[in-house]
């Protein structure tokens, strides 16, 4: 049997996105997409992507291929503590960037990386696994062969769920996003131009599980008097678009992210709370640091070298868990209901908002990913 140099096991947007960017290298890589489950509906998720998520996928050739609506940039970001003044505001105007992020359409995304892998050059598609000297894992957070290797999870469930949807609000969108910090929810509107231009969200509001059935069997027009209610009609009235999807929530990590001839990318490797929206954009920079170690290793060297495996390891490690980190603490920090917690965070929100250099510190680090 033919040997490859990488088998890419999971074709998810960071397996494919991997499979295309070693390609590009030369290298020949098998793609195992897995078994496929039966489609529990539309992914109606919009992704935050950070610049160098944008810029990765433009050198992968998949960014300009996708439809204008698909992809929307956001100018200001707007958040709210659960105290009347309490917020933050960024805007691209004053952080010196074109935008401070795109938001870009699931669903559009994964087509896209899909034609793509199904055009490129060195990449085969196959049913089973086949021998390679390097095997990359980027099969989700459930990957089956990262417990096979005997690579310990560690994986907190929150208790909380998202809610996913998309929204039309009844005036334009202006390119903001808008974020609560409701104790004990996370709503977050992202700008969007699908299905309506200018004037459609997507909805990430995550809440404790327990108050999740009712909110998705309620009526839509049960659920949108909900969503009004919290969002005080600052985004305009909004009114659902899209079926409602429920995704449970967790940080999770593996206890190390490399081996002899193999390494976990993405989900697989870390999940982080969708609160700051950077589950995949940390995904895709490791991409971009897998395939620079390999492409800058020494020519004696094996791509399965656990020496030059854990380059990439050492390189992913800290930023990958200061992000669960920093989201956990956000997300504990806005959960408590304990009234000195509260009054900090909110003078928390209060002060950044006054501090220029460290907004802009801020921004340029959920920029980078
Ligand atoms: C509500 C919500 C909102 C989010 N918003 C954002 C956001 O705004 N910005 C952002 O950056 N991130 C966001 N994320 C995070 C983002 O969705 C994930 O980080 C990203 O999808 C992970 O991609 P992945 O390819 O690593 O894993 P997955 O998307 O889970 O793909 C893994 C693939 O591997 C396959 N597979 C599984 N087992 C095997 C096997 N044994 N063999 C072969 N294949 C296998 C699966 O079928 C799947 O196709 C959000 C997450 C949620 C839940």
């Amino acid at each position: 049997m033919k040997r490859f140099d990488v088998m890419v096991s999971g074709a998810g947007c960071v397996g494919r996105s991997l499979a295309l960017a070693l390609a590009r290298q030369g290298l020949s890589i098998a793609l195992l997409p897995g078994k496929v489950a039966a489609p529990v509906g539309e992914d109606v998720r919009a992704y935050a992507l950070n610049a160098a998520s944008v810029a990765l996928l433009q050198a992968l050739k998949v960014w300009d291929a996708m439809p204008a609506d698909a992809a929307t940039p956001v100018y200001d970001m707007h958040i709210e503590g659960d105290r009347p003044g309490a917020q933050l505001d960024f805007s691209s105007w004053q952080q010196g960037v074109r935008e401070l992020a795109w938001i870009v359409d699931a669903a559009a995304l994964e087509a896209e990386l899909a034609t793509a892998v199904r055009f490129a050059p060195h990449i085969q598609i196959v049913d089973q696994p086949v021998p390679a000297a390097l095997q990359a894992l980027c099969e989700g957070k459930a990957s089956q062969t990262r417990a096979s290797l005997g690579v310990e999870f560690k994986n907190q469930a929150y208790g909380h769920t998202a809610i996913a949807a998309r929204l039309v609000a009844d005036r334009p969108h202006l390119g903001c996003a808008r974020q609560w910090f409701r104790s004990p929810d996370v709503l977050a509107l992202l700008p969007f131009n699908r299905p309506a231009p200018e004037q459609s969200f997507g909805l990430v509001w995550s809440m404790p599980e327990d108050r999740v059935p009712e909110l998705l069997q309620a009526s839509p027009e049960a659920f949108e008097a909900e969503l009004n209610a919290a969002t005080g009609g600052a985004a305009g009235a909004l009114r659902l678009a899209s079926e409602r999807t429920a995704w449970p929530l967790s940080l999770a990590r593996a206890e190390k992210f490399t081996g002899p001839g193999w390494a976990l990318l993405g989900d697989a490797a870390h999940v982080v709370h969708p609160l700051a929206g950077q589950g995949l954009n940390l995904g895709l920079a490791d991409v971009a640091a897998l395939s620079r170690v390999l492409a800058e290793r020494e020519g004696w060297r094996d791509l399965g070298d656990e020496r030059l495996l854990r380059r990439y390891e050492r390189e992913r490690l800290a930023p990958t868990w200061a992000m669960g980190q920093m989201t956990d603490g956000l997300l504990r920090l806005f959960a408590s209901d304990q009234a000195p917690l509260r009054e900090l965070r909110n003078r928390g929100l209060t002060l950044v908002n006054t501090l220029t250099p460290l907004k802009r510190w801020l921004t340029a680090r959920a920029l980078e990913g």
